[in-house]
């Protein structure tokens, strides 16, 4: 568990830091804005799906350093996946944030580290919402995701 939270730590501050595809997309095919109100974290994220693969993503919008890294990690994961692979990470990502037991590591690759996220509770919304998010650019919805 130490080697995760060095993992964690480590990743997080990298991606808070830089984080990857901020900015926006003006050839978007769907977009989807998030709000945290428990820590005030906002973001709009940015999808290109063609031929029901997600090719491009990228986000922009201001948060924690927790909410900046997972958009960041997640934006990375979902390029050149299916809207069905990125269902299956979607699940799994939230069992990892909201459930114990047995972690899949390997399928989840640099996402594990979001584990890490478990140990701080308040935190863990921070951490969901560019998920939540994704949730709603894929089913197109307009209302703003909330993670409350
Ligand atoms: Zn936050």
């Amino acid at each position: 568990m130490s080697d995760l939270r060095e993992l964690y730590q480590e990743v997080i501050i990298d991606h808070n830091r830089n984080p990857r595809n901020f900015h926006k997309m003006a050839d978007a095919t769907q977009c989807a804005e998030g709000y945290n109100p428990l820590c005030g974290d906002q973001l709009n994220l940015f999808l290109k799906i063609t031929d029901g693969i997600i090719r491009e993503a990228s986000f922009e919008g201001s948060g924690c350093a927790i909410s900046t890294a997972s958009a960041s990690l997640m934006t990375e994961a979902l390029k050149g996946k299916t809207i069905q692979q990125v269902q299956t990470l979607f699940e799994d990502i939230h069992n990892v944030l909201t459930k114990d037991g047995e972690i899949n590591a390997e399928h989840l690759g640099k996402l594990i580290v979001l584990a890490g996220v478990k140990e701080f509770p308040a935190r863990v919304k921070c951490a969901t919402l560019a998920w939540h998010t994704l949730q709603n650019a894929l089913t197109e919805q307009s209302n703003i995701a909330r993670t409350e």
